[in-house]
């Protein structure tokens, strides 16, 4: 298995190469040369750990089978998810389903594959012969940063520095980061939103100089978000165990066709679903759920991206993005693999800021894809509903992908996915419930607790208290030299 650009820019490259360079140098996204097919019914019996195995070997096939298995059974351990399965599917009555993707050491759908990347890392610099030293560059809206730095704090020959925007982010989210630990972490906010951090990040790793400048250090830079191809394929595991957990559980037979809804930003996630589709899963349709910030919607509306518009800061603040990265390899597949039309496509949206796809592609998108937004009255109302009709809480992101879910009324059973903890959004989902929030985060979180009668997930919990070592604020203009002082550093 090799690894191609979406925008043909790039000689083919193996997994190991791939995750060590994280994007394309001039610009584009490795994806796999080919996409496996997998006899999924074979593991129905099988742990979470197990078939991550199996659905992760094609893809890295220049790892051993040990390798592989190291990765996997250091990132899914019971200590780490406390949870034996690292993902498990709840029922809400009536063909509807939780995917909760949250029991892991960050509270957000993030730990699923930002536990095992770092030691993809770890053998793939190995492999590539790479002594230099990695600076991994994350721009975040929230939930990435803490747990990229989870993932990678004291590793040896690594370190990581984290943008976020300043005041867009939860006060939860903001501790999170700002109380981590490690020698090799570094936190900064910086004033702008989400697409101007990660604007800034990807031409950080576009300037020649400042590569130069790095290797002249012994350095040389990657990425954790989701543009890296070794985060996105350890999230095809989990749609794949929820499917078989309902198998499992006597609730469809296999073959049967589902539909997920996944609360999308980045693209990342919903992405991964259509790979576990593309591998031969019975996946019917992926829904797509938008917040205010309905890019998306209105793409797969009218064929037309569009990011001329304002930014609007949501409840769910992960899901506050103009620019989804990930969709340029979902419009790679769907144009079948032409990467002309892909790079065209993109150098428009970089010179107007839209782009509009022809109808060929169009067509098969809506094969697959299924969109809706909700507004925030609906994520309340939702979060209230749920809680009534099912005694489930919810955070705010799954209650954008479940009231798109209710919209879109699919007449085959919906997993809904579910990306964090409800504790790292404590105040707003007790408006949800309509209840009080606390004067404070933590006051919020433990009425949450007595309101719920449910446990404060453990990463929430932990930070009452705990010191602050982070503060560092600067300008979106400011972060290459701050890049540049942490080399020197
Ligand atoms: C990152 C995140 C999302 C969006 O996921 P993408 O892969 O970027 O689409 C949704 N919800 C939460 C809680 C997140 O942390």
């Amino acid at each position: 298995m090799k690894y191609i650009s979406t925008r043909d820019n790039c000689e083919a490259l193996p997994f190991s190469k791939a995750v060590d360079l994280g994007m394309v140098p001039a610009g584009g996204l490795f994806v796999p040369s080919e996409i496996p097919r997998i006899d999924f019914a074979k593991f129905v019996n099988s742990s979470y750990q197990e078939l991550a195995k199996a659905v992760l070997a094609p893809f890295m096939d220049d790892f051993s089978g040990e390798e592989i298995s190291s990765c996997v059974d250091q990132a899914y351990t019971n200590e780490s998810f406390h949870n034996p399965d690292a993902a498990n599917t709840v029922s809400l009555g009536k063909d509807k389903y939780v995917l909760e993707l949250w029991h892991g050491p960050t509270a957000a759908f993030k730990d699923m594959a930002l536990q095992i990347m770092p030691h993809f890392m770890r053998y793939a610099k190995v492999k590539s012969g790479d002594k230099s030293h990695t600076m991994i560059l994350v721009a975040t809206s929230g939930d990435t940063g803490k747990a990229a730095l989870e993932g990678f704090k004291n590793r040896d020959g690594i370190s990581i520095v984290v943008f976020y925007p300043h005041g867009g982010v939860s006060e939860i989210q903001k501790l999170q980061m700002a109380t981590t630990e490690g020698s090799n972490t570094h936190v900064i906010a910086v004033r702008g939103n989400f697409d101007d951090c990660q604007n800034s990040v990807k031409e950080l790793f576009g300037d020649d100089e400042l590569r130069k400048e790095a290797a002249d250090h012994g350095t040389v830079f990657s990425s954790a978000n989701s543009i890296n191809w070794g985060r996105l394929c350890p999230q095809i595991v989990y749609y794949v165990k929820a499917y078989l957990q309902l198998v499992k559980d006597g609730k469809i037979t296999y073959g049967d066709k589902i539909d997920f809804c996944v609360p999308t930003g980045n693209f990342g996630n919903i992405l991964a679903g259509f790979y576990a589709k593309e591998m031969g899963l019975p996946i019917r349709k992926l829904i797509c759920a938008s917040n205010r910030n309905n890019v998306l919607t209105d793409f797969f509306t009218d064929g037309t991206y569009d990011r001329n518009r304002d930014f609007h800061k949501t409840m769910s603040p992960s899901m506050d993005i103009l620019i989804s990265s990930n969709l340029e390899r979902f419009l790679f597949e769907m144009s079948d693999r032409d990467a002309g039309k892909v790079y065209s496509w993109y150098i428009t949206l970089g010179c107007t800021g839209s782009f509009t796809v022809d109808q060929i592609v169009k067509d098969r998108i809506d094969r697959v894809i299924k969109a809706a937004w909700v507004d925030e009255q609906e994520v309340l109302d939702t979060i209230g509903a749920v809680h009534r009709e099912s005694n489930y809480v919810m955070d705010t992101h799954t209650a954008v992908a479940a009231a798109a879910a209710r919209k879109s009324d699919s007449d085959v059973p919906v997993v809904i996915v579910s990306t964090a903890s409800p504790y790292k959004f404590s105040a707003d989902v007790l408006k949800g419930l309509g209840a009080k929030s606390g004067a404070d985060e933590f006051e919020s979180v433990s009425e949450l607790s007595r309101t719920s009668s449910t446990p404060v997930h453990r990463a929430v919990d932990g930070l009452k208290g705990k010191k602050l070592l982070h503060d560092k604020v600067i300008d979106i203009s400011e972060m290459r030299e701050a890049v540049r002082r942490l080399l020197r550093a």
